[in-house]
């Protein structure tokens, strides 16, 4: 059995897609951005673009987690195109780092909000004001990794 964490909402319908084992070109500099902060090396994650707006009800929807949870390596990221191309490179990044934090940190959503209104999480079900991320950056980088391994 799959289960979908998208950004937005928790769906739990099954993407028909064929199986991947790669990054596309335009992930891989977030993606490699993610394996040095983490020290990680993430050479069989799956990250692709997709249309979203094809498999999920709710347009709000930029980016999903296709999670196993019989074999987490199998874990795959989609990334929805149309968002992609409006998105400044901190959404984008912000945006990859939550999908990884599903898929490779096994991290669930939070929705707690900080002092200062920003969320404490890029776990946040909704992708985070670029100004939250600017003030905080790294603050937010060690969250991911400290509170991995929820799922
Ligand atoms: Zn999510």
């Amino acid at each position: 059995m799959k289960w979908f964490v998208p950004l937005i909402l928790i769906s739990c319908s099954q993407i028909p897609i064929k199986p991947y084992r790669s990054v596309d070109p335009e992930l891989m500099p977030y993606v490699k951005d993610f394996e040095r902060d983490y020290n990680l090396s993430l050479e069989k994650v799956t990250a692709r673009f997709y249309n979203l707006d094809l498999i999920m009800d709710d347009r709000n929807v930029v980016g999903i987690c296709e999670y196993n949870y019989h074999d987490n390596t199998k874990n795959k990221v989609f990334i929805d195109t149309k968002y992609w191309t409006f998105a400044s490179g901190i959404h984008r990044k912000m945006l990859v780092y939550h999908e990884l934090g599903h898929c490779v940190l096994h991290r669930k959503h939070r929705r707690d909000k900080l002092k200062n209104g920003c969320p404490t999480s890029l776990m946040n079900p909704s992708i985070l004001k670029a100004r939250c991320f600017y003030r905080n950056e790294e603050y937010y980088i060690t969250e991911l990794w400290e509170n991995r391994n929820e799922l």
